[in-house]
């Protein structure tokens, strides 16, 4: 038999946690509700959870800390559920490594929205990480085990970072990444170049992929924060 998916809810308003885990349950998911930042630290190694929806604002500190923590060892997706309507408190989550957010107040019927599609991108995403893989984009197709592009079976001139980056972007789907971040994972820590690089690699694999590179469909740009893969619906 296949083990209840677990989400575990960072929240400290029962007003929020009590509706939210009886809803997740009707959903066949497992809830547990952590109400501090110490307190989630603690519960999700133990737990293992397969979703994190997580409060910014908590009574000994911040969501965004607990995101920062997790991610330092943990790809599980986060959805972070945000107070303010405000920009920037939406951008600090996906600079952070979440994955999505909700801005409160939230109906359920659109967080259950988002943690399907959410599930769906981390599906696939395992699909593609298993090794060797061909990854249909519709104009090309990605060899990975291969490292190559492929048009009508003729592999393509190729600039290899540009493939590392489009490999590591189809390993990641719907995560957002800063220029910054992708410098780091692509290019490596001591990679003194700027983000301009990454801008420049991107233009060149859209040129590749993209049926029309400036209404790209599958490498997005996210502004003001950098660039996510998604597979067209
Ligand atoms: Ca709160």
């Amino acid at each position: 038999m296949q083990r209840k998916r677990t989400v575990l809810l960072v929240e400290d308003e029962p007003s929020i946690t009590e509706p939210l885990a009886e809803s997740l349950g009707r959903e066949g998911f497992e809830t547990k509700v952590a109400v501090t930042v110490a307190e989630a630290l603690e519960l999700a190694p133990q737990l293992q959870p397969d979703l994190v929806l997580l409060d910014v604002m908590l009574p000994d500190g911040s969501g965004f800390d607990v995101c920062r923590e997790l991610r330092q060892t943990s790809q599980v997706p986060i959805i972070m559920l945000t107070a303010r309507g405000e920009e920037a408190d939406r951008i600090v989550g996906l600079e952070l490594g979440a994955d999505d957010y909700v801005t409160k107040p939230f109906s359920l019927r659109e967080l259950s929205a988002r943690i399907r599609a959410l599930f769906r991108r981390s599906e696939a995403a395992v699909a593609v990480g298993a090794p060797p893989t061909m990854v249909d984009l519709g104009r090309v197709q990605a060899d990975l085990g291969g490292h190559r592009l492929l048009r009508d079976g003729t592999t393509l001139p190729l600039k290899p970072k540009a493939f590392e980056l489009l490999a590591f972007l189809l390993r990641n789907p719907g995560q957002v990444f800063t220029r910054d971040q992708l410098l780091e994972k692509v290019w490596g820590y001591d990679y003194a170049g700027e983000t301009r690089t990454v801008d420049v690699h991107v233009h060149w694999l859209r040129g590749q992929i993209e049926e029309d590179p400036g209404h790209p469909v599958f490498i997005h740009t996210v502004r003001g924060v950098g660039y996510v893969f998604r597979r067209p619906a």
